[in-house]
């Protein structure tokens, strides 16, 4: 493996040369995106594309997103694209949002999980897209984390989970966002959520008019029967046990009654960590949510690697980029959710 440090501002052509010639050769890149790190494939070769779910231990039914660099390359996988779509995604790329299309028959089902449509994004991040363009190629690329492990959003998160099986690490620094991109199917009319991310559902609602948000995307439950792939499985989870109180108001009282039995770490906005004393992690500010969603994967990593039995989580409001950070907190807890100080019994067993 080799890492390359890249300016985010300047990447230097010669280490994106490097890593674009591995792409061609049919091995592994990850890279930064402005959400998360990708773990890149040719999106084209079947090979490579089956190297990502070895590294990955990803189930071979969960499909990718196809990163490219211009419209042109949205023409060569997807197909049968409505003018009003078209529009959109020219409005809105690069940026934070997969549109789930038709797909077109040089996309191996390898990349689509086997389903007739394709995932794609034109990622707003001057080191993956200039990777895309130097390799000529549409880029497969699913979070560069082990599936289940959170998302990383540095280069050493990346080297944690993947060290030995990925063939180059592109470190352009932290990720912008810390949540993976929105996901969005829209080869239905009204089209339907997938996943919340940063490109936010009143946003959506902007451009589409009407969009569908399903229960089970809003609830981040598991669900055999998924919309999406991705939604039959356990995600993002650290190690340690974590639970989410609901309310604020309960949030300190929750976390004394917690370590009455247990050493319990805190995780909260710096406004309501200040009344609480260690163990805790410093999540970002209430004042300003993209501080949270930045933080979150990292904190979830902390939580492991900190002297500590369990994680005990704030909730913050389900508006704007808030809607994704609960998402990913929820499936984290395994729906580990605390209403009131009797919850805290009730999860007792856990504890003993
Ligand atoms: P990841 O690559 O880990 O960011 O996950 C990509 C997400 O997009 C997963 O939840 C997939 O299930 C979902 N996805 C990718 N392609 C499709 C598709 N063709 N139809 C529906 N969901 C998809
Ligand atoms: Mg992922």
């Amino acid at each position: 493996m080799i890492r390359l440090k890249v300016d985010p501002l300047n990447p230097e052509a010669d280490s994106i040369r490097k890593a674009a010639e591995v792409i061609k050769a049919g091995g592994l890149v990850a890279f930064p995106t402005e959400t998360v790190y990708g773990l890149g494939a040719d999106a084209l070769n079947p090979r490579a594309v089956e190297g990502i779910f070895r590294a990955k231990r990803r189930p071979m039914d969960n499909p990718l997103i196809v990163h490219i660099a211009d419209f042109e390359q949205l023409e060569e996988v997807a197909k049968d694209i409505s003018e009003s779509v078209m529009e959109i995604a020219q409005k809105v790329w690069p940026g934070p949002l997969t549109l789930v299309l038709k797909k077109r028959d040089v996309v191996p089902p390898e990349t689509t999980g086997g389903l007739d449509t394709v995932a794609v994004r034109m990622p707003a991040h001057p080191i993956a897209l200039q990777l895309i363009r130097e390799s000529e190629l549409p880029i497969a690329a699913p979070s560069a984390n082990l599936a289940t492990r959170p998302s990383p959003t540095t280069a050493d998160h990346v080297e944690e989970d993947l060290d030995g099986s990925v063939d180059v690490i592109l470190d352009g620094g932290e990720t912008f966002f810390g949540v993976e991109s929105t996901v969005i199917n829209v080869t239905t009319t009204p089209p339907v959520l997938l996943r919340p991310g940063p490109f936010t559902v009143e946003e959506l609602r902007n451009l589409f008019g009407d969009v569908i948000l399903p229960k089970e995307v809003v609830e981040a439950k598991e669900s055999a029967m998924a919309l999406a792939p991705g939604m039959k499985y356990k995600h993002y989870a650290p190690t340690k046990p974590l639970y989410i109180v609901e309310k604020n108001s309960i949030f300190s009282d929750v976390v004394n009654l917690f370590r009455q039995r247990r050493k319990a770490v805190a995780l909260c906005s710096a406004e309501t960590c200040a009344d609480l004393a260690p163990p805790k992690i410093v999540m970002g500010t209430k004042e300003n949510l993209y501080t949270v969603a930045k933080n979150l994967f990292k904190s979830f990593r902390e939580l492991d690697s900190m002297d500590g039995d369990i994680g005990v989580m704030e909730s913050f409001p389900e508006r704007g980029i808030g809607l994704a950070i609960m998402n990913r907190a929820k499936k984290a807890s395994a729906h580990r959710v605390i209403s009131s100080l009797e919850d805290v019994e009730r999860y007792a067993n856990d504890l003993s």
